[in-house]
């Protein structure tokens, strides 16, 4: 029988997350709250697919074959037999420590529990059960089939098995995995937050235009999107909340949020999902 993968949360994350280990030919039983979710969760998933089918990238049966291998349930007891969970509910610490002592009853004693987690501590999410070393982060991107890179997290306790576990299913799923260790924001945020802050303050001082904010970084330094256009595509209240997280927890001013930047999700202007964020969709 092939190795099971659990995953819980059927949202963005996620059915992205089960698409990508249906395809590399995991049984992949994904868990959400509700029924309604769950078929949000498999629609994303066959729309997704789809889109190769179309530029023939995938066969048809071999889509219909991804989808047979996603089974979907409420209950947490169908992941007992899982070798690893992957865990992209809702970024809340209570929420994620209270399905991490679920999890750690519900499913055998060898399996590893990874987090999806943008912000959370996994030392933190180790400690509310008794496989702290057996507790991850797996920082997918968005989007999960197209991104390359998964971030690796290492609680205080993570063993080195574990890592290496993790590392071996991530190239499994076609991704590059990269080491580090639990500090708030991990790598990615915090290195992207603050230039994301320092373009919104570049433009709150008036020092140039969105345009030529965005222009400059894309033209000048390569980048494949400025960072006023890649904060509107993240979602300025989730900037907002990472750029809380690294300000509370470094205690260093220099990630303070900009006033503009707080302004904006005040307005409810939250980037492409809300229609306006530093630009209009
Ligand atoms: P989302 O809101 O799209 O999906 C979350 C899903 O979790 C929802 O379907 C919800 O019903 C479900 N859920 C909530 N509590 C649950 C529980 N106890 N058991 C099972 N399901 C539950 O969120 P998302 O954007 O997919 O984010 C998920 C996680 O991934 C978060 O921790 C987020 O920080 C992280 N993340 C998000 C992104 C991104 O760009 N969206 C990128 C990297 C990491």
């Amino acid at each position: 029988m092939a190795e099971i993968i659990g995953v819980v949360g059927a949202g963005t994350m996620g059915n992205g997350i089960a698409q990508v280990a249906a395809r590399a030919g995991y049984e992949v039983v994904m868990r959400d709250i509700s029924d309604e979710f769950l078929r949000r969760g498999v629609e994303a998933i066959d729309r997704s697919l789809q889109r190769d089918v179309d530029k023939e990238r995938l066969k048809d049966e071999e889509k219909r074959a991804v989808i047979g291998r996603v089974r979907t349930t409420t209950e947490l007891g169908e992941l007992a037999e899982a070798s690893c969970v992957v865990e992209a509910i809702t970024e809340n610490l209570e929420a994620k420590r209270e399905l991490f002592r679920a999890l750690d009853e519900a499913v055998r004693k060898d399996a590893v529990l990874a987090s999806n987690t943008s912000s959370i501590s996994i030392t933190k999410l180790g400690a509310a059960t008794r496989r702290p070393d057996k507790v991850i982060g797996m920082h997918f991107m968005n989007p999960v089939p197209v991104m390359k890179l998964v971030e690796v997290i290492r609680g205080i306790a993570t063993s080195d098995e574990t890592w290496a576990r993790t590392r071996e299913l991530a190239e499994r799923l076609g991704k590059t995995a990269l080491e580090c260790n639990d500090s708030p924001g991990f790598v990615s945020n915090r290195v992207l937050m603050p230039m994301i802050n320092e373009a919104v303050f570049a433009l709150h001082e008036g020092v140039a235009t969105r345009e030529s904010i965005d222009g400059i970084m894309r033209l000048g330094m390569n980048h494949p999107m400025g960072p006023l256009t890649l904060a509107d595509f993240i979602g300025l209240d989730v900037c907002l909340a990472i750029l809380n997280v690294l300000h509370a927890e470094l205690g260093d001013p220099k990630y303070r949020p900009c006033p503009l930047l707080r302004k904006y999700v005040d307005a409810g202007w939250l980037g492409r999902k809300s229609g306006r964020g530093f630009y209009e969709y």
